[in-house]
């Protein structure tokens, strides 16, 4: 190993030190007391998505593997929060970088990317950022970080302050503190595995939900089996809903998979906005979908019991599309019968 390689590991460690913990929230809903809900709130890294924790373990992992060298071009295929936070490391280990993402990519990620030194590199059909990013990497000698096939692997499974071993500790004087589901979104797949793969070694009776936007192929895939669906064009939902079934997602670790309409989605923001006072990304929206599917669930076979899902990411990334009425309506989204729904759900626990 070289001193490079060396340092850049212990730079890494080094960050991580310096970092904390981000909160476990819980959002009483009166409607339903028997049932409590945590978010997890991703929100708060430096780069403020839960992509921080994947961007670490990626670096870490082509650093071991002798992928990552001195001088070397970092490129990656990203719908916009994983490079951000990949640029962020990027710059702390002295590496140019290049993210290659859909043209539909919010403004405020791609400035993100920017502010940390990296290039973006735009392309109009999301499905061709993998062969675009294999592409580059190649013309210019880089290391293609390829989050869609390495996230479940690059992610220390069985604990080590995971993303599931963190919540665990944090639940432990709840009520229930042992959840009956983990809801959360897929993009790479990669925390759905961690959750599956950390419950089960645990031998834990939690289950996974993943709720999936529409235009995304995960639902389907799960339902028929099959690894070799394809959809058309980007998820209407940032950071979750792909085209292709990405190596990352391991079905036979999750317990079920929820279809989520768009408008839903956006409308459940705006209703958080209300409740927790505060803006949270699109996919925390089409978390909080899943969580009313199952709380509803859960009320009808009269059961108690705690639910945990995650805040992904901070909606003043999407100032401009989800919480913009004129976006919204420019797009055909009517959201208010929605927020009724949800309030309405919230204050009587009828879903
Ligand atoms: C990546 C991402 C997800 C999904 O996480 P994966 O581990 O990639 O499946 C959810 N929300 C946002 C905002 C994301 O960026």
């Amino acid at each position: 190993m070289t001193d490079w390689v060396a340092q850049a590991v212990r730079k890494i460690e080094a960050d991580f030190n310096r970092s904390s913990d981000t909160h476990l929230i819980p959002l009483p809903i009166p409607g339903a007391p028997e049932i409590q809900l945590y978010f997890k709130d991703e929100s708060t890294h430096p780069t403020g998505s839960l992509k921080h924790r994947l961007a670490r373990s990626l670096f870490l992992y082509g650093l071991c593997n002798g992928w990552i060298r001195e001088g070397s071009t970092i490129i990656e295929a990203s719908s916009g929060s994983t490079a951000v936070s990949e640029a962020y490391f990027s710059r702390l280990l002295g590496l140019p970088f290049i993210a290659v993402m859909p043209k539909s990519t919010s403004q405020e990620k791609i400035r993100a990317i920017e502010f940390y030194g990296g290039r973006s590199h735009l392309v109009d059909d999301p499905a061709t950022i993998y062969d675009e990013s294999k592409r580059l990497a190649q013309e210019l000698n880089g290391h293609y970080m390829d989050q869609f096939t390495y996230a479940e692997r690059a992610t220390d499974w069985r604990g080590n302050n995971n993303i599931a071993d963190t919540i665990f500790t944090q639940m432990a004087y709840e009520p229930n503190p042992v959840p009956d589901w983990i809801v959360c979104g897929a993009g790479t797949g990669g925390t759905s595995a961690t959750f599956g793969r950390y419950v089960r070694y645990q031998k834990l009776p939690t289950k996974v939900c993943v709720v999936d936007p529409e235009n995304s192929v995960f639902y389907d895939s799960f339902h028929t089996g099959s690894m070799d669906c394809r959809c058309e064009g980007g998820s209407g939902v940032e950071g979750i809903g792909r085209p292709r079934v990405e190596p990352s997602f391991i079905p036979t670790v999750i317990d079920s998979v929820i279809r989520v309409p768009n408008v839903a989605s956006y409308a459940a923001i705006h209703f958080l906005e209300e409740v927790l006072g505060r803006r949270c990304g699109g996919s925390t929206g089409t978390n909080f979908y899943g969580v009313c599917e199952l709380v509803g669930q859960m009320r009808s076979q009269g059961r108690s019991g705690s639910i945990v899902t995650l805040i992904c990411d901070d909606g003043n990334r999407y100032l401009g599309s989800y919480y913009n009425h004129d976006w919204l309506k420019a797009n055909g989204f009517d959201i208010s019968s929605w927020v009724e729904r949800y309030r309405r759900f919230f204050n009587e626990g009828q879903w």
